[in-house]
């Protein structure tokens, strides 16, 4: 078939048009998603309650970062455990995996010796998660069970590095999961012991 040159202009002006305006349309979608967080006042404030204004607390929450588990993971720590105001909280990406691989895990522990320094924490709870991106996700695991054995041993190494440096802690160990229940999506804690 033959085109002449402004038929080929045409259907060139056309392609250029069309990739522009799908990257212009995409990065007006994606600005649109963004929640606004631009606030009436700059000073914001809340109150404590009064078990917040100790020195200390009991205990040190060690989670993922995973956004899918912020919220739950919050109502499980301060209703479910009933650690409200009562606990330090680092989120780590891929913690557990991170905690008990040698190249990081001294950098992991240098942070919780901190927060056991100056908050005299006497109990650590660890969340680790399936389907976690430090692993590679479920798939990387080749099977369910394979990946609740890789967990679930995992947290308990976790465990054996914190009691080797701090022999009187008490460490307590969860794994959760996101699990589809009908329409709704649900967050199931197992507590490995
Ligand atoms: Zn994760």
């Amino acid at each position: 078939m033959h085109i002449s040159k402004s038929q080929r202009n045409g259907l060139l002006f056309c392609c250029v048009s069309v990739v522009f305006f799908c990257i212009s349309s995409g990065c007006a979608t994606n600005k649109s998603t963004l929640p606004d967080l631009s606030l009436d006042n700059q000073l914001i404030v809340t109150e404590v309650s009064r078990d917040a204004k100790r020195s200390d607390c009991d205990t040190l929450v060690i989670t993922c970062i995973d956004y899918r588990f912020t919220f739950e993971n919050q109502g499980f720590v301060n209703e479910t455990l009933g650690l409200k105001d009562n606990y330090d909280h680092i989120s780590i990406p891929g913690s557990i995996q991170n905690l008990i691989n040698p190249e990081t895990s001294d950098l992991v522990l240098s942070k919780f010796a901190l927060s056991v320094r100056l908050h005299l924490v006497k109990r650590i709870v660890i969340i680790s998660h399936k389907d976690c991106g430090g692993y590679g996700g479920s798939a990387s695991f080749g099977s369910e069970l394979a990946e609740h054995e890789t967990l679930c041993a995992d947290l308990k190494k976790a465990r054996d590095m914190f009691l080797e440096k701090y022999p009187t802690l008490e460490v307590n160990l969860f794994l959760e999961s996101l699990l589809q229940e009908g329409n709704e999506a649900k967050v199931h804690f197992e507590k490995i012991l």
